[in-house]
């Protein structure tokens, strides 16, 4: 039988019940057999301080360990390189049998931008796309601009409950010392506090 994997690709600076919601949702919606944590290494964007990419997939695994459907994995955070989305499915496709379907779970912001990654043609030809809509980024211009593209993607748009949760707000909160219980994990919470991070010092 063949077999159906998603993907969630993300910085998780931290992990947010945005990201676990939405990955529950498509596991529940396309029967999937399980949903992979892929946690970004280096970006080759993002410009901001990010926390190291050990204690980013700490959270990811704290965060998921009582959900025998999902599972983080370190192979970006243990790649040396800056590690571009179309690697990791190659080697994903290497690593799994061949009728293997890998879906790629997207927020609309993802969505958008997709077109533009490396080797997106190819990217294209590898996975399905989840395209989840996020509260505050609309998907009609995700949608009109992936009509317009050359890249051809399958994709598969997903409502997700209302959750205008993003991990800048969460590490915004703690900066601010506010409370970030509920919008994150109990462990994820404990964890911040722990290691004292997006404290600003
Ligand atoms: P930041 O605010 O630092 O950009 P983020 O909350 O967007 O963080 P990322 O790690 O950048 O989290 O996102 C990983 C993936 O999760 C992206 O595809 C993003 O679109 C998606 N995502 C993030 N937050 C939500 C949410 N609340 N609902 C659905 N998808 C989300
Ligand atoms: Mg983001």
């Amino acid at each position: 039988m063949t077999q159906r994997i998603g993907i969630m690709g993300g910085t998780f600076d931290p992990i947010h019940i945005g990201h676990l919601v939405t990955a529950q949702e498509v596991y529940e919606r396309f029967d999937l057999d399980k949903v992979i944590f892929m946690v970004a290494g280096k970006h080759p964007l993002k410009q901001r301080h990010v926390t190291p990419a050990g204690q980013r997939l700490e959270m990811v695994e704290i965060a998921i360990r009582d959900n025998p459907h999902f599972e983080a994995s370190d192979y970006e955070v243990k790649r040396k390189k800056v590690t571009y989305t179309v690697d990791t499915l190659r080697h994903l496709h290497n690593v799994y049998p061949e009728d293997v379907e890998f879906y790629f779970i997207t927020g609309a912001d993802a969505l958008f931008e997709i077109i533009e990654w490396k080797d997106a043609h190819e990217l294209a030809e590898m996975t399905i796309l989840v395209g989840a809509t996020r509260p505050g980024y609309t998907i009609e211009q995700a949608q009109q601009r992936h009509e317009h593209a050359e890249e051809k993607f399958d994709i598969r748009y997903l409502e997700v409950p209302a959750l205008a949760v993003s991990s800048t707000d969460v590490r915004h909160r703690v900066e601010q010392g506010r409370d970030v219980r509920y919008l994150v994990t109990d462990g994820v919470a404990d964890y911040i506090r722990a290691h004292n991070l997006y404290t600003g010092k």
